[in-house]
């Protein structure tokens, strides 16, 4: 088991920990710690570097979540470091914090747009400093856009905190504003649900990696939307 540095602290970009599982065929280790994202919600995994200082330098190609494992698959050619060392962990910070900034604009997106005209998320996706997401939102038209975009940028100044929070599930199943995220689609199992907040607009269950405050964010563009049919729109934004 892995436990998410990343889920309590999105800052963390440097860390330590125990190798607990290296899978030679595939190239992978599973440590017993890592500020690393594994992926997941729309955000893509972190990329870096592991090393076994002054012996081996093994770049992060890839992270992935395996049921309570995080793999992290290595790439270069040194030999794969043994159970029970320590390996020194390094995020590729620009990178993620990009996508830090990203993932809180769209959160800013969908609160706004809930806000304004109670349209639902139904998906998205991002990549460094832009992303896409899809509401039920008939209304949604051209002449709409400039009046969201507008929105959305005086929410992201308006410098709202962004708490992070893990819950008990019946705690969180209690939450109105978690309810229309879906929250009840959530697997049985699962025991602790992790809430991010952006004080005053927008509460979900979401398990990715969020700026601080929403001042962090910066300028939010909406360069296009699309029609998926009469009701599923997508609109697409970028950050300045
Ligand atoms: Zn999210």
């Amino acid at each position: 088991m892995t436990e998410l540095l990343y889920q309590t602290d999105s800052y963390l970009n440097e860390f330590d920990a125990a190798v607990t599982a290296v899978d030679a065929e595939t190239r992978t280790v599973v440590l017993d710690q890592t500020a690393f994202y594994p992926g997941g919600g729309g955000q893509p995994n972190d990329t870096g570097q592991l090393t076994l200082p002054g012996i081996a330098d093994y770049p992060v190609m890839k992270v992935k979540k395996q049921g309570s494992d995080v793999l992290h698959f290595l790439g270069g050619e040194d030999s794969l470091p043994q159970v029970g060392m320590q390996l020194h962990g390094q995020i590729d910070w620009d990178k993620r914090y990009l996508l830090m900034r990203t993932h809180t604009a769209m959160h800013v997106l969908c609160g706004t747009v809930f806000r304004d005209y109670g349209a639902l998320v139904t998906g998205g996706n991002m990549e460094p400093g832009k992303g896409r997401m899809d509401f039920e939102f008939e209304r949604l038209q051209g002449e709409l856009v400039g009046e969201i975009e507008a929105a959305v940028n005086k929410e992201a100044q308006a410098d709202y905190d962004v708490r992070v929070k893990i819950l008990p599930r019946e705690e969180a199943f209690q939450i109105p504003d978690l309810i229309r995220t879906k929250i009840n689609l959530l697997p049985e199992g699962i025991t602790e649900v992790r809430t991010v907040e952006i004080v005053g607009l927008d509460l979900q269950a979401d398990g990715g990696t969020h700026v601080k405050n929403t001042s962090e964010v910066g300028q939010i563009k909406i360069v296009n939307y699309k029609s998926k049919g009469a009701i599923n729109k997508r609109i697409y934004i970028e950050l300045a």
